[in-house]
């Protein structure tokens, strides 16, 4: 019989399948190895069982034992499965931006959730780490797996995932591009085709533009589970050990928007139905794959399915409200309207002294306004003045910090994160014009948040909105076709740097 005798026995054995379509024009091949298709459904499945199987050999896991870990969902599903299996209970710690489908998934193996706030400093003791540390240690036989700093999980890869793709390419592998979350698929893979190769091998890391582990700053970003950010108020940012730095010799930058498009890319033209983290990877094998030969042959990691991501990555309704996907040219949409760019964002810890100095200080661009809100988050201004639209904790108005003031209700050292108004609606660019003024009108409001590639990218007020639509309706009155702008290039605002695909 060809069997196994286990679900785990089922581990790892993936197919390396070549892509064909998304690499149209390129000379060089690129293979996928497909991590979607094990029993847990990615590619923590085979770190999973090594870190249980190395927990129960060192006697740290034992029979009725508890398995903990922080997780954004896969290495849970993974952990989840072995411990069903072998009569484990599970409890996992995970941030509030976890997609719903990765909670339900944990739950429905049986496993306990517990969902913490996401967006805190490193230190605080509700991170999805520390709760899961404070979680094993009130836990009798408790084991906090912690895949971070386990050095079983890259050894999985070094054992497994390395040797296949080595034996299925016969040896012709020459570039490996894989993310980094934790660093295991990448240090172990890379380390082994290294050894294998006598060092031909060149190991490509795929990471977010924002992450730490490329020289980003660690502003958050959109693409889930790989990268590395940094809080602005965490002190320090440890790298996991789970990853050796020096197995990567060199990273691909990609943005948001290039990995989302990626994604979707794969599902629409290869048929090949992956996350998020997958469009990373594969955009990184194609700028690889465009500087190499014919001799030459490139492996990228997908490490899950798109079905994590149904209710993001592969929702329309999700992209356009965050920005990713322009209007189609029917109607008006947002970016239409004529807008303002906003203000440069403080930080929650500036004092209201602070604050109030920073906005008197004329800064060209800036509307003059003392109603005008202003945007507040963890890190305040970037250095290059952009905000991602999922860290703007709130607004605040050079007004309402006077009036705060005069009345009483504040003083001047003060931090503004105790006076802050909720953020103006957002829409992204590409949503409907009538619809946002349809929500403004509703919720009283007269200004809204412009989103571009799941940034803060200019303010709109409810009359530009209206103008937007008038002007549609007036065109459409004549026969005339809406005026549109290039794609991606909304109206009235700068144009951002370009982010490629
Ligand atoms: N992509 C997805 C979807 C993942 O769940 C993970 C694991 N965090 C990765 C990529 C990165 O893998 P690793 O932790 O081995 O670096």
């Amino acid at each position: 019989m060809d069997v196994h005798t286990s679900l785990t026995a089922a581990v790892g054995n993936t197919p390396l399948v070549r892509l064909n379509r998304v690499t149209a024009g390129l000379g060089t091949p690129v293979y996928a190895k497909l991590e979607y298709a094990g029993p847990g459904g990615s590619v923590k499945d085979r770190a999973a069982l090594s870190m249980v199987e190395a927990a129960e050999e060192a006697g740290l896991l034992r029979p009725g034992g508890t398995i903990v870990e922080g997780t954004s969902g896969n290495t849970g599903v993974g952990l989840a499965m072995v411990a069903a299996q072998r009569g484990y209970r599970c409890v996992f710690t995970l941030p509030d931006k976890t997609s719903a489908e990765k909670i339900a998934v944990l739950r429905a193996y049986g496993a306990e959730v517990v969902v913490c706030p996401s967006g805190l400093p490193r230190e605080d003791p509700r991170h999805v780490f520390n709760a899961a540390k404070r979680i094993a240690a009130d836990t009798p036989g408790a084991w906090h797996s912690n895949q971070y700093d386990n050095p079983a999980n890259p050894a999985a890869h070094f054992r497994t995932t390395g040797p296949e793709i080595w034996r299925q390419t016969d040896g012709r592998v020459t570039h490996l591009v894989a993310g980094v979350g934790t660093g295991g698929t990448v240090t172990g893979t890379g380390e082994y085709l290294k050894q294998a190769s006598g060092g031909r091998v060149t190991v490509v890391g795929a990471d977010p533009e924002a992450s730490v582990y490329s020289g980003g700053d660690g502003r958050p970003y959109f693409v889930e589970s790989i990268g590395l950010v940094r809080h602005a108020e965490t002190v320090e940012n440890p790298w996991p050990e789970s990853y050796r730095p020096a197995v990567v010799d060199r990273f691909e930058r990609i943005g948001d928007r290039e990995s989302l498009h990626t994604a979707r890319r794969l599902a629409r033209e290869e048929g090949l139905l992956a996350g998020g983290s997958a469009g990373t990877a594969v955009a990184a094998a194609l700028r690889v794959a465009a500087g190499l030969g014919p001799e030459d042959l490139v492996v990228v990691v997908v490490p899950d399915s798109g079905r994590n991501y149904l209710s993001k990555v592969h929702d329309d309704g999700w992209l356009r409200r965050w920005g990713f996907l322009d209007g189609d040219g029917t109607h008006p949409v947002v970016g239409d309207a004529r807008s303002v760019p906003p203000v440069p964002g403080l930080r929650a810890s500036d004092t209201v002294k602070q604050a109030l100095a920073t906005l008197d200080e004329p800064a060209p661009g800036r509307p003059a306004e003392a109603d005008h809100p202003v945007l507040v988050s963890a890190a305040g201004a970037r250095a290059d003045g952009v905000m991602t639209a999922s860290e703007v904790l709130g607004s605040v108005t050079a007004r309402g910090l006077r009036t705060a003031l005069d009345s009483g209700a504040a003083r001047s050292d003060d931090p503004v994160r105790s006076l802050l108004a909720p953020p103006p609606p957002a829409f992204g660019v590409g949503e409907p014009a009538a619809q946002a003024l349809a929500a403004l009108e509703e919720k009283a409001a007269d200004i809204a948040v412009v989103v571009l590639d799941g940034r803060v990218h200019a303010l709109v007020r409810r009359a530009a909105l209206a103008a937007a639509v008038r002007g549609a309706r007036a065109g459409q009155a004549a026969g005339d076709a809406v005026p549109r702008q290039p794609e991606g290039r909304p109206g009235g605002v700068p144009a951002q740097d370009a982010h490629g695909g």
